[in-house]
């Protein structure tokens, strides 16, 4: 069991907050279109973890429902999704189809409610539980805190960390080759890792030589970096 916060759904009372007869309209007008273009379209999404327990529920009729994040809008300014304690990477899936519905003009009252934020102003908010197969994924996502990694969040199963930490990857302009930086916190820290992309061809002449030589100082200044990490974590190896 992954989802170590909740209960089984048989064992959660309806919440009478939850609506079972919950079915959101996808009408869409031209004029709901035409203000999601301008006002939503281009806004930026970000993904941030709140403090709340992901919450599930079984109704009368056997249907579950699940709420797993919230969704809040400021028009002209950012789409904010935010997932509960326990949030499964379908669980954001499913809340970034809902931000591109809402960009594309699906963006009904049945669901997005107003509501004013005091630091940001007058903006929207989308909060309902939503029908569920019952399922859970594997996997939950959890928010990074380890020094230097790109990413904001990874997958973890059964409380194991399941991905990899990057750092920002080289990318030669070329097309030649990856240099990336990852940490897979199996104890060996940060290292560097080379993806030569031949498609099927072989390094050959000067060309060939140059790419090794290019390749090999971007991986070797990307396990400088490494190192520095590793260092002050006190993980990893020891560089020769
Ligand atoms: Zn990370």
């Amino acid at each position: 069991m992954s989802v170590g916060t909740v209960l089984e759904p048989d064992q959660i009372p309806v919440d009478p907050a939850l609506k079972p007869s919950f079915k959101p309209t996808k009408e869409v007008t031209e004029d709901q279109k035409l203000w999601a273009a301008s006002v939503l379209a281009e806004l930026p999404v970000a993904i941030r973890f709140n403090e709340h327990p992901v919450k599930e529920a079984k109704s009368a009729d056997g249907t579950f429902w699940r709420k797993a994040f919230v969704i809040v809008v400021i028009p002209n300014k950012h789409f904010s999704i935010q997932l509960y304690v326990g949030a499964s990477p379908s669980d954001l899936e499913y809340a970034q189809r809902l931000v591109a519905r809402a960009k594309s003009g699906w963006f009904n009252s049945d669901i997005w409610e107003p509501h004013v934020y005091p630091k940001s102003g007058p903006g929207f908010i989308l909060d309902p539980y939503w029908e569920w197969d019952g399922e859970r994924d594997c996997d939950v996502l959890k928010p990074c805190v380890t020094p230097g990694c790109i990413k904001d969040f990874h997958p973890y199963r059964n409380g194991d960390f399941n991905a990899s930490h990057e750092l920002d990857m080289i990318d030669d302009t070329e097309g030649r080759y990856m240099v990336h930086g990852s940490n897979y916190e199996d104890g060996d820290g940060w290292n560097a890792w080379l993806d030569v992309d031949l498609d099927g061809d072989y390094l050959s002449g000067a060309e060939g030589v140059k790419t090794l030589r290019d390749s090999a100082n971007d991986m070797a200044w990307m396990q400088i970096e490494c190192d520095k990490l590793n260092a002050a974590a006190g993980v990893g190896k020891v560089a020769a």
